[in-house]
């Protein structure tokens, strides 16, 4: 079932040592701490924006550069 699908999420540290979490699948960040295990509860509980999902294949989707 669709909803079960579980994204992948990047952890990334910023410059003021706080951790982002960034959804592999709608490209949103979306959790900021600043102690990494805390990004996990952010993480389960997501659900992608079906227009991030959107945006995010669209403006990822390197064929549409190709040219004729
Ligand atoms: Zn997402």
């Amino acid at each position: 079932m669709i909803h079960d699908f579980k994204p992948i999420f990047r952890h990334s540290l910023n410059a003021d040592n706080a951790f982002d979490s960034i959804c592999s699948s709608c490209l949103q960040t979306i959790s900021t701490e600043m102690n990494e295990a805390d990004l996990f509860q952010h993480e389960r509980d997501h659900e992608c924006d079906p227009m991030q999902l959107f945006e995010a294949s669209y403006f990822t989707d390197w064929s549409r550069s190709i040219a004729i």
